[in-house]
């Protein structure tokens, strides 16, 4: 291709892809999907409750409704589709057989309001799968309501905060080191906690000194990820764990990276009090488009109390629910409820699903060969592009912008490019501590193959942005039906819902 410009642009069509307007834009008056009488035969039963006025359906055809929809489908890329690499978000391969058993009638057509007496296999699901992330994080107590990652965190600082109440000795302030993901410090400012960042050394990890000098009676918690968002192993995670409870203080650790070390290391022998676990990551439930996930938090016994309700335990007569807080049952100090129900009961099911069919053995393989794909990528990218940290990395690696200084390529117009090589971008300009960030997470679900055609590709892209091919880059995508968005107003101003009025104002 000499001119990426020479197919056609002006009508968004590429290929047999064909730029799709929305559904009520393809109306036209009198056309309908289904015949109707001419006069509906029916007696006015209704007692002048029937519509005065049409609802506003838009009017297709059957077959147009069916092309709308697949032509939508067409333009989302999915894991399905090819590599992912979005780092953080540990995009791997959903297996169908959690599908299939996620889909049996006696978990699909569950209601959360049924007597515990007709669920117990929904009860042994997650009581199984409790044991499961028990053993594998080494922790004494689970929380298994969380709905994802972030409200994991919600529900970890708050047992926080009932377990600092309950010893009369509430603290205003929670650390947080500047690699952190967007939602910690959302977290503990939600919490009504004061926010400190501690600084990253130059390997990209906490600084251990700054840390001991921002800790203090005042300090509630450290929220700290490890593996962290550059991609690396706090290697003095012991130390920092012994600083923080030295302070009186808790350590919660942002599980999302948990793909990286499962089955080689146990957070609960790290010192850490509490830890979401991302089942939509880790463990393979699909995620992205913002649901459905699965942010069960791990509990060790000083926070195991606060836990929220309810809560599976096993009694005389079979698995129950503990709903009400109750001394003989131990739930006295839970904070209460965090969501309506037991917690995203799909999702267990493809989780158990994806560690039984793994074992022990094969959920350790599994984060192994996560670590390898991603040190891969870094063996086959370090010449050309420049490696924030020095590596090896855990399961992701972290790239920054310095081999584009002075090229004019940003590394938003790189990301732009890979999507006409086929791949969705990696995550752009996360972690902040490195400049231009691209975070690449491959893992263990990639074939040699597919990381060979990938580490070709972005070479490719490499090699020509270093040789200041910037006009490509500032135009592309070229292949995507919609090319460059307008970011800034689509965050400050989204348009969220059709109205006719606003189309025709806006013309
Ligand atoms: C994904 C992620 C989260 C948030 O998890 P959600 O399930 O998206 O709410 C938090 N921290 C890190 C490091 C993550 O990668």
């Amino acid at each position: 291709m000499t001119d990426p410009n020479a197919y056609g642009t002006s009508s968004g069509h590429r290929g047999l892809d064909l730029a799709e307007p929305l559904i009520f834009e393809l109306d036209a008056p009198g056309r309908c999907g289904v015949d109707l009488p001419e006069a509906p035969d029916v007696p006015n039963r209704l007692g002048g409750l029937e519509r005065l006025a049409p609802i506003g359906l838009p009017g297709l055809s059957e077959p147009q409704v069916v092309r709308h929809f697949v032509r939508l489908s067409r333009n989302n890329f999915a894991i399905d589709a090819g590599l992912y690499p979005l780092g953080s978000c540990t995009m791997k391969h959903n297996p169908r057989l959690n599908e299939k058993l996620a889909r049996l009638p006696g978990f699909a057509d569950l209601h959360p309001l049924q007597p515990a007496a007709t669920v117990q296999g929904a009860l042994e699901v997650i009581d199984t799968l409790s044991d499961w992330l028990l053993k594998l994080t080494g922790m004494s107590a689970i929380a298994m309501s969380p709905a994802a990652g972030a409200h994991g965190e919600l529900c970890g600082l708050m047992c926080i905060r009932a377990a600092l109440q309950a010893r009369g000795d509430p603290r205003e302030v929670v650390l947080v080191p500047t690699s952190a993901h967007g939602t910690n410090p959302a977290t503990a400012a939600i919490c009504g906690y004061r926010v400190e960042e501690i600084p990253a050394n130059e390997g990209g990890r906490v600084d251990l000194q700054a840390l001991r000098e921002k800790l203090g009676p005042h300090v509630a918690a450290i929220m700290l990820t490890n593996p962290n968002t550059c991609g690396l192993f706090e290697n003095e995670i012991v130390e920092i764990a012994a600083a923080v409870h030295g302070a009186g203080a808790f350590f919660y650790c942002d599980g999302a990276n948990f793909n990286a070390i499962m089955g080689k290391v146990r957070p609960g022998d790290l010192g850490i009090d509490c830890m979401h676990l991302n089942l939509h990551k880790t463990f393979s439930t699909p995620h992205g488009g913002g649901g459905p996930g699965s942010g069960p938090v791990v509990l060790a016994d000083a926070l195991a109390p606060f836990a929220p309700l309810p809560k599976v335990v096993r009694g005389a007569g079979g698995l129950e629910l503990v709903e009400q807080k109750s001394t003989a049952l131990g739930t006295a100090g839970s904070f209460g409820r965090l969501k309506g129900f037991h917690g995203q009961m799909g999702m267990f099911v493809r989780a158990l699903a994806f560690i039984l069919s793994h074992g022990a053995d094969g959920l350790r393989q599994a984060s192994e060969d996560a670590v390898l794909n991603a040190n891969y990528i870094l063996a086959g990218l370090r010449d050309l592009f420049s490696l924030s940290f020095a590596g090896p990395c855990m399961h992701e690696v972290l790239f920054d912008d310095h081999f584009l200084k002075d090229t004019g390529v940003s590394t938003l117009d790189f990301a732009k490019a890979m999507i006409d090589e086929g791949f969705h971008p990696m995550t752009m300009y996360f972690p902040l501590v490195v400049s231009g960030a691209m975070l690449i997470e491959p893992t263990e679900s990639e074939s040699k193959d597919s990381l060979d055609q990938f580490i070709a590709s972005m070479r490719h892209l490499g090699n020509r942005a270093v040789a200041g091919d910037h006009e490509f880059f500032a135009g592309a995508p070229y292949l995507a039906p919609y090319r460059r968005l307008d970011e800034t107003q689509a965050a400050r101003k989204p348009v969220l819902r059709w109205r006719p009025e606003v189309q025709e104002a806006a013309e």
